[in-house]
């Protein structure tokens, strides 16, 4: 059968990709460390999954309203205007399937060809495909590591013209674990505004930042910002339920109206037990999200601290989310068993081979200098994965 023009230009997920290809792998007796699958090894809270028995043992189990229940959306209200005393009603809220469903959603109902759609890059695998999808045009902002991959408002500037119709911010960020300050994040943002800008705000790894930082929502930043920003986040991260699928928007009424229409046509309601959990993880007990941070940042210490005493390799140190993004250019152009190291295909190809360690290649998130290691799994697997990519580089030479 011919496929869409669509369907064949369309890249698959290099992250899913990686995720499966380790767990494969293992499947078949190999001893393969994963450090490709961004989900959190810890399971989701005592207290979401007892929600669920109870829903289903409730019979909460039909369809809902496409964009959620409002006891959903009540509880995401609770959440936002808790954390970010930020204030929204129900008609600028929808639930979806996942926050990727989100920003899918987000993209097909803002976009149309013609379109351009900046990109920050190193930028999360989905969002270009996401935007060609609604038939626009990502357009590529590279962001330097000297300058802690953050952007740079005169580069953003230099990125806009008539056609411009958003900018797509993602932080923490996956994949570099980036973030910014009120400061900073006034800088980008006045730089949108004033160009009239859609800013579409991934904000998913909010609650998983280091050193004391705290978060700020850009749509925090004044009422004209907030009304200009489609707010996107999730219980997939902070919670620990990547496989129950609940995301949402939070922002403008005509872009949430618009995206449930898209879903009543597509999805329908996310799962109904999924809600019900949702709703405890927003309003239950958050203690256990500290401690999940505490734990995450102890393994991003040693990770960043291990990897920095590999001599060919630099890593930024994040300020947030669970991924190290180093760059390992330093051995391209060396060779092992006669094959040369050219790229970040060729690197993880190289671990993956050579030490059983599964990596994503940085090409995936527009930085092929680079490759993507999670570190959402066990210590004693980031200090054996850590050992086994140390004792492999030494074949390089
Ligand atoms: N945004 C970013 C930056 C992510 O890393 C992810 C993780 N896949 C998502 C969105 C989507 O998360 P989910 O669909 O599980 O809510
Ligand atoms: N966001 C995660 C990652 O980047 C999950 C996989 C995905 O949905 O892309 O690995």
């Amino acid at each position: 059968m011919k496929l869409s023009a669509r369907a064949q230009r369309l890249q698959p997920s290099a992250t899913l990709t990686i995720t499966a290809k380790a767990k494969a792998l293992k499947s078949q007796g190999v001893d393969v460390i994963g450090f490709g699958a961004g989900e959190p090894d810890f399971d989701s809270p005592d207290h979401v999954k007892e929600e669920a028995i109870r829903a289903i043992n409730k019979g909460m189990t039909k369809y809902t309203g496409v964009g959620g229940i409002d006891e959903l959306k009540d509880a995401i209200i609770y959440r936002l205007k808790e954390d970010h005393n930020l204030e929204y009603e129900k008609s600028e809220i929808i639930a979806s399937v996942g926050a990727k469903h989100t920003l899918y959603n987000i993209m097909q109902v803002l976009f149309d060809s013609g379109d351009e759609v900046i990109v920050p890059a190193p930028y999360w695998v989905s969002y270009p495909e996401q935007i060609r999808l609604a038939e626009a045009t990502p357009v590529i902002l590279d962001t330097k590591e000297a300058e802690g991959f953050k952007i740079l408002p005169d580069d953003l500037r230099a990125h806009i013209n008539s056609k411009t119709k958003a900018l797509i911010l993602n932080y923490p960020s996956n994949p570099t674990g980036a973030t910014y300050n009120e400061e900073e994040l006034r800088a980008i943002v006045d730089v949108a505004m004033d160009a009239g800008l859609i800013i579409i705000s991934d904000e998913i790894y909010e609650k998983i930042v280091y050193n004391g930082i705290k978060h700020i929502p850009v749509a925090s930043l004044g009422e004209d910002i907030k009304k200009s920003t489609i707010l996107v986040n999730g219980v997939s991260k902070t919670y620990s339920m990547t496989g129950w699928r609940i995301g949402y928007a939070a922002g403008d009424k005509e872009v949430i109206s618009a995206m449930s229409k898209l879903q009543g046509q597509s999805t329908s309601n996310p799962t109904s037990i999924s809600q019900w959990a949702a709703i405890a993880a927003f309003t239950g007990d958050h203690q256990v999200i500290e401690d999940r941070t505490k734990e995450f940042e102890q393994r991003k210490n040693y990770i960043v601290e291990k990897l920095n005493d590999i001599p060919e390799i630099y890593c930024f140190d994040p300020q947030g989310a669970f991924y190290v993004f180093p760059n390992v250019s330093g051995y391209y152009g060396k060779e092992y068993n006669g094959k040369v190291i050219k790229d970040s295909l060729d690197f993880t190809e190289f671990v993956l081979d050579e030490a059983k360690v599964a990596v994503v290649p940085g090409v995936a998130f527009g930085s092929d200098d680079h490759v993507r290691i999670s570190y959402a799994t066990s210590m004693d697997d980031i200090v054996e994965g850590i050992n086994r990519i140390t004792e492999a580089v030494k074949k390089l030479s």
